[in-house]
């Protein structure tokens, strides 16, 4: 079929050598004639494809090629062009579709006429068992459209992303003009605040804060409670703020509490502190300094007036007394009987109102730290009972019922007689004056083994005092309004100057009151 060089020494032909080169070529093969009819393949294209040579040869090559495959091209170009080369589907006897690239020869007998062609079929991958061309279309179509799914979520979430980003630069923005905001009011706050966080650190102090104590910023912030102590200017403060006197590695700040810093005689500061919280979590504490001075100066100048007119008074109020006295004495000369009960309510006035100004001077007293304290031992038993001889008619003369119950024993106690016994005589004033005739008033001492404390009560039947005004108590001059309604007397200063000497005895003082049913006040002083 093929022309074949001649050889010389074998015993083979020619014809015979070429035939199996042909047959053995490692690639599939076939040989075509003109009108394109399949002449002969070799062994290669019987493996690859699963044709035999009786089931190919004598037929169309197109009959092998699916449909499409432009072998009607291939053989215009290959009388042409000699040689051809294609891509094309070749379909294997196991109806597999093999994409192949076919390389077409033109062959031509000595006279230039042509005669047929050999057409090299390669088969484009390797293992034609595990890929069929549909399959792997399906298979490239598929993995396409995942990765266009994958591709068009990408792009969603890098959207997505981007918006986050936006609204996270958005906010980012707000919290920062906001913290500009909160730190510009804090800056230019009349009061000096300085920030402490939960491991008691400054982290913020103001511009008030650093002229009160003549400091930077920079030269405190982020120092602990502790080291800030060791500043001389600060040291007050942190006294103060802290749990003990003597700086301490545990100091902590206090909570909420008011308390006045003597800077100068120029500057006094009323320091207070609240905890600061974020939803509900305490994230540390804001120490508010509030310049004091001149109310401190004003409420001076006021008690000293008070003081100065208080004394003033005194004098002719005590003329008065004693003029009061010789006359209803019959010094001056005998009176009748109605102008002896005139002239004792007078005196009762009178006597009223040097009361009044010896409360008032207490007061101005202890305004001016000069409410001086002398202690001595005394029996709080004796005490009361005196208390109670002295006021024994005056609660008959009303028909109340009284009692004093005591333990059998009690320790003496150290204390300031004169003042303990003005805190007995206003609790027992009120006693008898806010309750009405026939009532009844209770003392009673105990003595807390337990506590090494006394405890003394004295509860009544009277008016009672309104929830609402509980609180201002023990404020100057405050009286109930249903104390006023009943027309007593009473300047409203009794239970402030009480509760100053209590406080100055280290002791305690309180209430329980209802309106209409009564009142019981105590005390409790420690034996320690
Ligand atoms: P004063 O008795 O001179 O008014 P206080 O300071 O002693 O002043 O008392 C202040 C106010 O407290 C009284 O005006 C009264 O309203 C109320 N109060 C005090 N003790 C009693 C009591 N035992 N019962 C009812 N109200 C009382």
């Amino acid at each position: 079929m093929v022309n074949s060089p001649k050889t010389n020494s074998q015993q083979e032909t020619s014809e015979e050598y070429l035939y199996d080169f042909w047959k053995s070529l490692p690639f599939p093969l076939c040989y075509v004639d003109p009108l394109h009819f399949v002449l002969d393949i070799n062994e290669k294209l019987e493996q690859v494809f699963g044709y035999t040579q009786v089931e190919i040869a004598g037929e169309d090559i197109e009959k092998f090629f699916k449909e499409g495959s432009s072998l009607e091209e291939l053989k215009k170009e290959i009388l042409r062009k000699g040689l051809v080369k294609k891509e094309a589907i070749f379909l294997a006897k196991n109806k597999k579709e093999i994409p192949v690239s076919l390389l077409a020869i033109a062959r031509k007998d000595k006279q230039g006429y042509f005669n047929g062609y050999f057409l090299g079929i390669d088969n484009i991958y390797e293992n034609e068992e595990t890929y069929s061309p549909l399959e792997l279309k399906g298979q490239i179509k598929e993995k396409t459209r995942e990765l266009e799914a994958k591709l068009s979520e990408l792009k969603n979430s890098r959207l997505a992303l981007l918006n986050m980003l936006e609204d996270a630069e958005e906010s980012k923005k707000d919290v920062e003009e906001e913290r500009e905001r909160t730190l510009s009011i804090i800056a230019n706050f009349v009061d000096g605040l300085l920030n402490f966080n939960m491991e008691n650190e400054l982290i913020l102090i103001n511009a008030e804060a650093e002229k009160i104590f003549s400091l930077k910023n920079q030269e405190v912030t982020g120092k602990s409670i502790t080291e800030l102590a060791k500043i001389s200017s600060l040291e007050s403060l942190i006294k103060i703020l802290s749990d003990s006197p003597k700086p301490t590695k545990t100091k902590k700040i206090k909570e909420v509490f008011k308390k006045e810093l003597k800077i100068s005689e120029r500057l006094i500061l009323e320091v207070s502190t609240i905890p600061v919280a974020r939803e509900d979590e305490r994230t540390g504490t804001l120490v508010i300094l509030h310049d004091v001075t001149r109310e401190k100066l004003v409420e001076k100048l006021k008690t000293e007036f008070v003081s100065i007119s208080a004394h003033q008074l005194r004098t002719p109020l005590s003329a008065i007394k004693w003029t009061i006295k010789m006359l209803t004495d019959g010094d001056l000369g005998e009176l009748n009987q109605g102008q002896k009960d005139f002239l004792e309510k007078i005196y009762i006035s009178n006597e009223r109102m040097i009361a009044l100004i010896n409360d008032l001077l207490d007061v101005t007293r202890i305004e001016e730290g000069r409410y001086v304290y002398e202690l001595t031992k005394v029996s709080f038993v004796d005490l009361i009972q005196k208390m109670v001889d002295s006021y024994e008619n005056e609660f008959r003369g009303k028909e109340i019922k009284f009692s004093f119950k005591k333990p059998r024993t009690v320790p003496k106690l150290s204390v300031d007689v004169e003042k303990i016994n003005l805190v007995f005589q206003n609790l027992f004033d009120n006693a008898l004056k806010y309750t009405g005739r026939g009532g009844k008033v209770d003392i009673l001492l105990k003595h807390n083994k337990k506590e090494k404390e006394i405890v003394f009560s004295i509860k009544d039947t009277g008016i009672g005092i309104a929830k609402d005004q509980q609180d201002r108590i023990y404020t100057r001059f405050f009286r109930g309004g249903n104390a006023l309604k009943i027309e007593t007397e009473g300047s409203g200063l009794g239970l402030y100057i009480a509760k100053n000497i209590i406080d100055a005895h280290h002791g305690k003082i309180w209430f329980e009151s209802e309106e209409g049913k009564g009142s019981t006040f105590s005390f409790s002083l420690s034996l320690k």
